[in-house]
C-alpha cells in the first residue's frame, strides 16, 4: 500500500497513530539538527519532521538530499506540533518520519510550484503538468468537474438523455471554418470535425429522443481572438415539443441550480429583454447588467443648436459615469484618447461634469446652456458628482463604441464584481445579418433557426428586419448560451437556404439528410448550447477560459507542450493522398 492517508487528511485526533503518506516535496527547511519538509498531494500539505535526536543519521542525510518535487513515500508517527499553523488544515500535527523512500527524483522545476508562481504563461503551458500541481489550476479543474457533474445530474433528473454524436462528420456551416480530417480509406475525401452537433441533435429529435444533452467538444478553425480556443466544450441541449419559453424556463432552471450549487447564490427570475432593447440600452447584445450606466439617447435634445458634430450624426448617445466628476482634465483627455484608439474608433467625446452644486461644466458650453445639459443629465440618469460621456455618429458604430467605453469605465470603477452574478436572456435576435464582405445575408445564429412565424412574409420585403426565435443567455457581460427554435419542415428549410444563397442543389448536397428527415415526421423542436469553458470560468469568478482547461492551446492555436500542430511524414501524406507519389 502506497499510503494510508492523503496529505490533507490528518488532524490532532490522529496523534500517536502510525501512517504512510506519499507525495511531492513542496519545500524543506534545514536547521541542521532538525529538518522540516512539506509533503504535498492533491489534497493538501502535511509537514514531515526529521530531527537528530530521534531520526537515524543516515535518514537525516537522505532527508537533506531531497530536492523540490521529489516523489517520496514516508511512514511515521503523527505527533502534535509545537508551534501550530492555524492557516493549514493539517497545521496542528506533523509526522515524525521512521521510513523514507524516494519513489522518484525530479529535476528542479522551471518555475515555482506555488500559488503565485514566477513562471510566465509560455513556460507554464510548456510544462502544463507542473502547472496543474499548483493550487489555482488544480482548483479550477476541480471546479470544472463539479460543474459538469451538477449539469449531468440536473439534466438527467429532468429526463434528459446524454447521447454521443460523431466527431468525424461533414461540415455544418455555423459561421466558422471547419477543421478537416483526410480519409485514408476514401482517397481525396475529407471529414470535418463538428463546429457543434447541431444537425445531429435535431435528428435525435426526429428520432424521438425528446430531451437530449451532451457535454461535447466542438471545433472551429477561427482566427483566434483573445481567449478563444479552437477546440472547446459545449453543454449541448435539444428538446422536442417546445416553444421558446419552455427552453428558457428549463435552462434558467439549470443555470439557477448551478449558481446555487457551485456559488451558493440565489438569483431571482432572470430579466428577458429583446435584442433591440439590449442594443438600445447597452449598445451590446450581451450586456453586463451588474451595473447601470444605461445609454441615454440625446438626439432630440442635442440636435437643436449650432453644434454640427451632433446635428450631422445619426445617433447622439451618452452614459452617466458614477462619481467620475472627480476626474481631472488630464484623466478626461486620456479617456478621449482611449475612445479614439483604432480598436474603439470614436472620433471624439463630449463630456459634461455634473457638479455637486447642481451646475454643469461641459466641453460644449459654447453651444449648450444649463437647461440643455440638465436634460442630458435627466436622460442619462446623471446625478451630481457624475460625468456624462457623449458619443455621436452612425448608430451601429456609436453604440459599439459607447458600449466599449461603458465596460472599460465599469472595470476601472470596480463595478464588475466577479462575486456578483447578473444573468439575463436576450431574445428576438434578427434572423439574418448583412455581411459587407460577401454582400449577402448570413444566418445570424445558424440556418436551422426558425423565423418568428408572423414575420415570414417580411423575408421578401425587408429580410434584415425579420426576427428569429433565437435567444442568448448572458451572464456578467458574456454570452454563456445561445439557441433557437428550429425550422422543422422541409419547405421552410428549403426557403431559408434559398435566402442564404444556396442553390437547391447545394442545399440538397449539404443538407439533404436533414431535409429528408423532416419529411418523416419531424416534431417541433428547439435547443440551446452553453459554452462550458466560459461558464466555468465565470462561476470561478474569472474570465480567462484557458485557466479552466487542462491542456489549452495558446493564442496561435498551438499546444506548446506536445508541439502541435506538426508536420507529418511524406509516407503519411502519400497514404492520405495529400501529395502525389514522387518518382524515386
Ligand atoms: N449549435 C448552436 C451553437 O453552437 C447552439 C444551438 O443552436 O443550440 O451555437
Amino acid at each position: 500500500m502506497y499510503r494510508t492517508h492523503n496529505c490533507g487528511a490528518l488532524r490532532e485526533s490522529y496523534v500517536g497513530k502510525e501512517v504512510t503518506l506519499a507525495g511531492w516535496v513542496q519545500k524543506s527547511r534545514d536547521k541542521g539538527f532538525i529538518i522540516w519538509i512539506d509533503l504535498r498531494d492533491r489534497y493538501g500539505i502535511t509537514q514531515l519532521v526529521f530531527d537528530s535526536e530521534r531520526t537515524p543519521k543516515t535518514m537525516m542525510e537522505q532527508a537533506r538530499s531531497l530536492g523540490r518535487e521529489f516523489v517520496v513515500q514516508v511512514t511515521g508517527t503523527v505527533i502534535e506540533r509545537v508551534s501550530k499553523n492555524s492557516d493549514m488544515p493539517t497545521g496542528a500535527i506533523e509526522i515524525l518520519v521512521s521510513h523514507l523512500t524516494v519513489l522518484n527524483e525530479a529535476l528542479t522545476p522551471p518555475f515555482t510550484i506555488e500559488d503565485n508562481t514566477d513562471g510566465g504563461e509560455d513556460l507554464r503551458m510548456k510544462y502544463r503538468y507542473l502547472d496543474i500541481r499548483r493550487n489555482p489550476v488544480k482548483e479550477n479543474l476541480i471546479l470544472r468537474h463539479k460543474v459538469t457533474i451538477a449539469v449531468r445530474n440536473y439534466l438527467s433528473n429532468q429526463e434528459f438523455i446524454e447521447v454521443e454524436t460523431p466527431y468525424l462528420i461533414k461540415s455544418t456551416p455555423e459561421g466558422a471554418r471547419d477543421f478537416v480530417v483526410p480519409s485514408r480509406m476514401n482517397q481525396g475525401q475529407f471529414y470535418a470535425l463538428p463546429q457543434s452537433p447541431q444537425t445531429f441533435k435535431q435528428l435525435l429529435m426526429v428520432g424521438g429522443m425528446d430531451k437530449y444533452f451532451q457535454i461535447v467538444k466542438c471545433f472551429r478553425d477561427e482566427d483566434l481572438r483573445a481567449d478563444r480556443q479552437p477546440e472547446f466544450t459545449q453543454i449541448d441541449c435539444e428538446m422536442a415539443f417546445v416553444e421558446q419559453k419552455d427552453i428558457i424556463n428549463t435552462f434558467e432552471g439549470l443555470t439557477r441550480h448551478l449558481l446555487k450549487e457551485i456559488n451558493d447564490v440565489d438569483v431571482a427570475e432572470f430579466p428577458r429583454i429583446t435584442y433591440d432593447e439590449a442594443m438600445q440600452r447597452y449598445g451590446n447584445d450581451k450586456p453586463d447588467i451588474r451595473f447601470g450606466m444605461e445609454f441615454g439617447e440625446l438626439n432630440e435634445i442635442a440636435q437643436h443648436k449650432e453644434f454640427n458634430v451632433f446635428n450631422s450624426a445619426e445617433l447622439v448617445v451618452g452614459i452617466a459615469v458614477p462619481g467620475a466628476n472627480t476626474y481631472t482634465r488630464k484623466d478626461i483627455d486620456k479617456l478621449i484618447d482611449w475612445v479614439r484608439r483604432p480598436q474603439v474608433g470614436a472620433l471624439g467625446m463630449v463630456y459634461v461634469r455634473c457638479n455637486e452644486d447642481g451646475s454643469f461644466k461641459s466641453s460644449v458650453d459654447k453651444f449648450f446652456d444649463r437647461e440643455d445639459l440638465a436634460k442630458w443629465a435627466e436622460i442619462t440618469g446623471a446625478k451630481s458628482g457624475d460625468l456624462i460621456c457623449v458619443l455621436s455618429g452612425a448608430a451601429n458604430k456609436v453604440r459599439g463604441q459607447l458600449s466599449a467605453l461603458r465596460m472599460e469605465l465599469a472595470e476601472r470603477l470596480g463595478l464588475r464584481d466577479p462575486k456578483v452574478f447578473a444573468p439575463l436572456w436576450v431574445v428576438d435576435f434578427p434572423l439574418l445579418e448583412w455581411d459587407e464582405d460577401t454582400e449577402r445575408y448570413h444566418a445570424m445564429h445558424h440556418p436551422f433557426t426558425s423565423p418568428k412565424p408572423d414575420q415570414i412574409a417580411l423575408l421578401k420585403t425587408d429580410p434584415g428586419a425579420v426576427k428569429a426565435n433565437a435567444y442568448d443567455l448572458v451572464l456578467n457581460g458574456n454570452e454563456i448560451g445561445g439557441g433557437s427554435i428550429r425550422i422543422h419542415d422541409k419547405a421552410t428549410q428549403a426557403m431559408m437556404f434559398d435566402y442564404l444563397g444556396f442553390t437547391p442543389d447545394e442545399a440538397k448536397e449539404q443538407f439533404g439528410f436533414l431535409m429528408n428527415a423532416f419529411e418523416f415526421g419531424a416534431p417541433p423542436h428547439g435547443g440551446i448550447a452553453f459554452g462550458l469553458d466560459r461558464l466555468v470560468a465565470i462561476l470561478g469568478g474569472q474570465e480567462t477560459i484557458r485557466d479552466f482547461i487542462a491542456f489549452p492551446k495558446n493564442n496561435s492555436g498551438r499546444d506548446v507542450m506536445i508541439d502541435a500542430p506538426a508536420n507529418i511524414d511524406a509516407e503519411q501524406l502519400k497514404e492520405l493522398s495529400l501529395i502525389l507519389d514522387t518518382p524515386k
